[in-house]
């Protein structure tokens, strides 16, 4: 039986990954931050602890020699790294990199090889200056949390020369209904949808001329899966190849919650933009089209309207 270690799994990827390991028979254990474990799905094996301490990891992990790891723990918001830059270059860049040594020591341990995935991010491109990004383009952050992300990417090939099947999944902007309002995409769909219901009045958010890359975050779960079982580790861009501006996120939004006229709901706040803001974010994913055999099965209009529908129905 696969054995699969997750870390970041009570996470909107973490949460999609776990069921689908669970429903293909997989044994997979989970590293949870104290106060966190209860929202994992039944069947997980919960190990408590912190992905900073890193000899308490890496005792656990060369104990389980697990088969594949998948590192999805992260200050996620680029939002949020402004506010701590030095947490976020812990925990995303650091934390993944112990990760990855300890992958490596439970493999030599154990004699038997484990796959690695490390979810990379669009951030570690930053202001690009190539539209649309593939795997050969510069890495160039522009915030902390790319910076960081970027660190831990570096690292992934560094530990591919010494024989680890380490996977840097280079993810762009994937959103479902599990995304927290702290995220552009559920913020605008969970406000349009209390503006349908009557519970809220308008719509207040800073950058809307920003593009990004907007896909369904299952989807990005299934290349996170295919990769680590590829016959050979590499980096993939993970993306549609289509990018939206957040101005269409709100009117395709409004549009499918029968609101027409959202120009007198919506207005912008200077408190909700940021330091430095790629300008546009959009992935060439030929590589894992090619050698995957991945494509996104949602588009843009039906990820909004599957997150639109969500947050009508709660
Ligand atoms: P990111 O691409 O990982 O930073 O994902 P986000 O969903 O946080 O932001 C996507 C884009 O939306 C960025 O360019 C933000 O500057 C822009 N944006 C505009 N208004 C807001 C807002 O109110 N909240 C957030 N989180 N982003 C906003």
């Amino acid at each position: 039986m696969t054995r699969a270690f997750v870390t970041g799994a009570s996470g909107q990827d973490g949460t999609y990954l776990t069921e689908r390991l669970l429903a293909e028979g997989v044994e997979v254990h989970a590293l949870c931050q104290p106060g966190e474990p209860t929202a994992l799905a039944a069947g997980v094996e919960q190990h408590v602890g912190d992905l900073t301490r890193v000899d308490e990891v890496r005792s656990l992990l060369v104990d389980l020699a697990p088969d594949e790891v998948y590192n999805l723990a992260a200050v996620s918001s680029v939002a949020r790294s402004w506010a701590e830059p030095d947490l976020t270059a812990q925990v995303n860049g650091t934390a993944a990199v112990a990760l990855l040594e300890s992958a490596l020591q439970a493999q030599e341990k154990s004699g038997h090889p484990v796959r690695f995935v490390q979810a990379s991010s669009a951030e570690i491109f930053g202001e690009p200056a190539c539209s649309p990004q593939d795997e050969r383009t510069p890495v160039r952050p522009v915030n902390p949390y790319g910076a960081a992300k970027a660190y831990a990417h570096l690292m992934v090939e560094v530990y591919r020369r010494r024989d680890l099947h380490a996977v840097g999944a280079i993810l762009y902007n994937h959103e479902s209904p599990r995304r927290p309002e702290t995220f552009v995409t559920r913020k605008i769909t969970a406000t349009v949808a209390a503006i349908a219901t009557g519970r809220a009045d308008r719509l207040e958010l800073g950058n809307l001329d920003a593009r990004r890359d907007w896909g369904w975050a299952p989807d990005y779960v299934d290349a996170l899966v295919r990769a680590a079982r590829a016959d050979q580790p590499r980096d993939y861009v993970v993306a549609t190849g289509v990018s939206h501006s957040v101005r269409d996120f709100v009117a395709a939004a409004f549009r499918h919650a029968g609101i027409d006229d959202w120009s007198g709901l919506v207005s912008t706040n200077t408190a909700f933009e940021r330091p430095a803001d790629p300008s546009e974010l959009m992935g060439d994913a030929s590589r894992a089209r090619e050698l995957l055999g991945w494509a996104p099965t949602v588009d843009f209009e039906g990820l909004v309207g599957r997150m639109v529908d969500a947050d009508l129905a709660r």
